[in-house]
C-alpha cells in the first residue's frame, strides 16, 4: 500500500470506535425495565436462540435483584455480555417485542441485559453457580469461541474435567478477534473467558489441534471431544492482481483492528471492500473509522440480495461508505501495489438453486476505479482439511453434520457446534449449540457408563 490514510489523534480513534450502544444509568435501566409488559407468552424469549427468560431477568432489574437477573441470563447464555452488545436484537428479541405492534419503541432488551451483566462483572463475579462433584470423566474442547466456551462451562458444572485447546495466544474466538470494536472490546470477551475458567476449565492456548497435537492423540486423552473451531480464512476472489500489496482478507484486517492499536493498522486512502455481508460492513466501517478518505463496497447483486442486516447497511451509510451494487471486480491493477480495480456492471438473471438471482455480466461495461487497498470479504472457507482428517466425521458443503438432537457427529465420541456446523451465524447461535452439545455429551457418557 503506497497511500496510507492519514493518522488520527488517539482521541479521534477512541471517538470513532466509541460504543454505539452506551450503557444505561441505574435510573434509566429501572425505568426501562418497568416498561416491560411481562407478556405471558414472552415472544422475546421465543425469538432468542438461547431462550433466555427475558421477562424474568427484566423483572429482577425492576425489583433491584441485579445478581438474580444476571443468574437468569447466564443460566441460558455464557456469552451474555457479548450478546448484550453485539446480538442483532432488532431481528431477534427486540424485533419480537409486542410494543412493535403498538407503535411504541420495543423494550431495549440488549441494553438491559448488559446492565445486569456489567453489574455482575463489576461486583467481581460473585459465585452464582456451583459445579457438581467431579465424575472422573474428561472432555476435550477444540476452540475457545462462544461455542467452545459454552460447552466447557456447562460440562464443568456437570462435573466433567474440561480442557479447551485453542490455537490462538488469546482465547475467545471471534468474540475476542472479530466483532467490531464499537460493539465490543477484547476486554468484554476476556471477562467471559475468565468466568468459564472460574468453573475449573483449563484453557491451553497456542495449541493448533491437527498440528501441535494430533486429533487422534487428543481423542484418546478424553472420553469425548467437542469441535468448536468456527470457520477459516476469507475466500479468495480468484481474479488477477490478488497477490498485489494492499490486497488483504477481511478477517486478518479485522483482527488487526481488534488489537486496539489503531495507529499501527495499515489502511489505504481509497478502499474497495468486495462483498456485502455483515463482515464486509465491518471491514468498511472500520476502514472509514481508521481514517480512510473513501470506502466503497462492491457487490455483484442488488440491495435486495445483500445478506447484511438493514441496520448494518444504515450504519455503513451513516459512516459515509459508498455502495456500488451490480458491480463485480474483474481485475486488480497495479505494479507491486494496488493502484486500481477494474469492474464490470452486472444485471440479474433467473434465481439459482438457493433462490438468489444470478448476476450476469453486461459485456463492454468495464470501468476502472482508482483504489489503493482491496479487502476481500466474500465469505469464509471451512477448515475442511482438518475436519476431513477425523475418522467418521461427515462434512457437507463445508459444514460438520451433526444429529440436531444431541450435536453428535458421525464419530460417536465427537460432538460439534457453532459456525463449523451452521456455516456462520451469530454468537448467540454458537453459545446455544455449545450448551446443548454439552448436554448431548453428558447423555452419551452417562449411557456408555451403564
Ligand atoms: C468479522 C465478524 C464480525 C462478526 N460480528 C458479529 C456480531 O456483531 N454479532 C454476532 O452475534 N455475531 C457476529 N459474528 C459472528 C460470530 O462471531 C460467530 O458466529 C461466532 O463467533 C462463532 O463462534 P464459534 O465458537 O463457532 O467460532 P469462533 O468464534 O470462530 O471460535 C473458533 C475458535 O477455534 C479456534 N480454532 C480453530 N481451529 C482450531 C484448531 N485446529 N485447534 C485449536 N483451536 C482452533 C480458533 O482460533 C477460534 O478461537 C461476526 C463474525 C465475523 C467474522
Amino acid at each position: 500500500m503506497n497511500n496510507l490514510a492519514a493518522k488520527l489523534s488517539p482521541e479521534q480513534y477512541e471517538n470513532n470506535f466509541a460504543e454505539i450502544h452506551p450503557p444505561f444509568s441505574h435510573n434509566s435501566a429501572v425505568a426501562e425495565a418497568n416498561r416491560c409488559l411481562y407478556c405471558y407468552d414472552s415472544p422475546c424469549t421465543k425469538a432468542c436462540p438461547t431462550h433466555i427468560d427475558i421477562p424474568a431477568f427484566i423483572k429482577k432489574i425492576a425489583s433491584g435483584n441485579l445478581l438474580g437477573s444476571a443468574k437468569t441470563i447466564l443460566e441460558s447464555n455464557w456469552s451474555a455480555l457479548t450478546c448484550a452488545k453485539a446480538c442483532p436484537v432488532q431481528v431477534l428479541c427486540e424485533g419480537a417485542c409486542v410494543y412493535n405492534d403498538k407503535e411504541e419503541p420495543a423494550i431495549q432488551i440488549g441494553r438491559l441485559q448488559r446492565f445486569a451483566i456489567d453489574n455482575y462483572f463489576k461486583s467481581g463475579m460473585p459465585k452464582l453457580f456451583s459445579p457438581k462433584e467431579k465424575n472422573g470423566k474428561s472432555v476435550g474442547v477444540i476452540g475457545s469461541g462462544p461455542a467452545g466456551l459454552a460447552c466447557a462451562a456447562e460440562l464443568s458444572l456437570l462435573g466433567y474435567k474440561v480442557t479447551i485447546y485453542e490455537a490462538n495466544k488469546i482465547p475467545g474466538g471471534l468474540n475476542t478477534w472479530g466483532i467490531a470494536p464499537y460493539k465490543t472490546r477484547q476486554a468484554d470477551s476476556l471477562k467471559e473467558v475468565e468466568l468459564v475458567k472460574s468453573f475449573g476449565v483449563e484453557i491451553k492456548t497456542e495449541i493448533l489441534v491437527g498440528k501441535t497435537i494430533s486429533f487422534e492423540k487428543l481423542s484418546k486423552t478424553h472420553d469425548a471431544v467437542f469441535i468448536g473451531i468456527g470457520l477459516g480464512e476469507s475466500t479468495n476472489l480468484k481474479i488477477p492482481g490478488e497477490e498485489l500489496n494492499g490486497v488483504v482478507n477481511a478477517i486478518d484486517f479485522i483482527e488487526e483492528v481488534k488489537k486496539e492499536k489503531w495507529d499501527s493498522v495499515k489502511v489505504g486512502k481509497r478502499v474497495a471492500v468486495i462483498g456485502a455481508g455483515n463482515t464486509s460492513i465491518d471491514a468498511a466501517t472500520e476502514s472509514k473509522r481508521l481514517g480512510a478518505d473513501e470506502v466503497m463496497i462492491l457487490y455483484r447483486r442488488s440491495r435486495e440480495e445483500m445478506s447484511a442486516y438493514d441496520f448494518e447497511f444504515e450504519l455503513a451509510k451513516n459512516d459515509g461508505v459508498i455502495f456500488h451494487f451490480l458491480t463485480a471486480p474483474k481485475r486488480i491493477i497495479g505494479n507491486s501495489s494496488v493502484e486500481g480495480i477494474e469492474c464490470t456492471k452486472m444485471k440479474l438473471g433467473e434465481p439459482d438453486e438457493k433462490g438468489k438471482r444470478k448476476p450476469i455480466e453486461i459485456p463492454g461495461s468495464e470501468f476502472v476505479m482508482p483504489v489503493d487497498m482491496v479487502i476481500k470479504a466474500i465469505g469464509q472457507s471451512a477448515k475442511t482439511k482438518f475436519l476431513n482428517s477425523i475418522t467418521g466425521l461427515q462434512v457437507e458443503n463445508g459444514r460438520v453434520v451433526v444429529n440436531p438432537d444431541n450435536y453428535q457427529t458421525g464419530n460417536e465420541k465427537v460432538f460439534a457446534g457453532g459456525d463449523c456446523i451452521n456455516g456462520g451465524k451469530e454468537v448467540v447461535n454458537a453459545a446455544y449449540d455449545g450448551k446443548m452439545a454439552a448436554h448431548g455429551i453428558d447423555g452419551y457418557l452417562n449411557k456408555t457408563a451403564l
